[in-house]
């Protein structure tokens, strides 16, 4: 299954997509992740993608589509997908399904994950994530057993730069006018699940699971 989740930051996605990895082998492809594995090599791209990052701006769409579209040409991902935070903008979208549909693919599910802003806000005051595997937890709502330690790989927590201050704000501002009229493209294709993210993460993803099955 070709699986893209969306939603405002701190909707939960990576947390959600934690849960689907373990129910459907598929890569698990965050374009967040990878810029900031970038940027902590400092690569060329990291270099690039960090001036945005800092801002609360999106990374230019030449640069997103390139890795995503490289990422998405390796043996892992023949069989089925999950894209956490790409799509951000209809043209993004749109670049999506060209590589898609020359290799006889398509999306077929678009998650949403919806919460409100004042939730949102509170969620990534509270986010660290590990260094390592980057699973995400929350000092408020699912903090680790032993602090500032990952338990699920003893990798070392972090918080993110951009969770903080004025750059949460841009961010949420950016999703308004960037990725929200997304909903409409893939409502237009049949393919948008929305998903009320203001619950507990497990019954978000029990909802989520009984609408992957339903297609299946
Ligand atoms: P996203 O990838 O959409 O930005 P994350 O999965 O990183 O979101 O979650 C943002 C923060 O909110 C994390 O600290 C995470 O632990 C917490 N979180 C995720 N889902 C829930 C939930 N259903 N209820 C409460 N907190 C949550
Ligand atoms: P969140 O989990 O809070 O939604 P991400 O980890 O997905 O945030 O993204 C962090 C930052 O990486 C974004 O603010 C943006 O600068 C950049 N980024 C991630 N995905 C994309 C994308 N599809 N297009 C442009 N920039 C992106
Ligand atoms: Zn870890």
């Amino acid at each position: 299954m070709n699986i893209v989740l969306m939603g405002p930051p701190g909707a939960g996605k990576g947390t959600q997509a934690e849960f689907i990895k373990k129910e459907y082998p598929i890569p698990h492809i965050s374009t967040g992740d990878m810029f900031r594995d970038a940027v902590s090599r400092e690569t060329e791209l990291g270099k690039e993608a960090k001036k945005y990052m800092d801002a609360g701006k999106l990374v230019p769409d030449e640069v997103t589509i390139g890795i995503v579209e490289e990422r998405l040409a390796e043996a892992d991902c023949q069989n089925g997908f999950l894209l956490d935070g790409f799509p951000r903008t209809t043209v993004q979208a749109e670049a999506l399904d060209r590589v898609l549909s020359s290799n006889g693919k398509k999306i077929d599910v678009a998650i949403n994950i919806t919460v409100p802003n004042e939730i949102l806000i509170k969620r990534l005051s509270g986010r660290v994530s590990c260094k390592e595997c980057k699973v995400v937890y929350n000092l408020q709502s699912n903090p680790p057993s032993t602090e500032g330690i990952c338990d699920k790989c003893g990798g070392e927590l972090i918080q993110r730069s951009d969770d903080q201050g004025e750059t949460v704000a841009e961010r949420l501002k950016v999703y308004q006018e960037q990725t929200n009229p997304l909903l409409t493209y893939y409502a237009r294709q049949n393919v948008l699940q929305e998903i009320d993210g203001n619950r507990d993460s497990k019954l978000v993803f029990a909802d989520i699971k009984n609408r992957l099955e339903s297609l299946r």
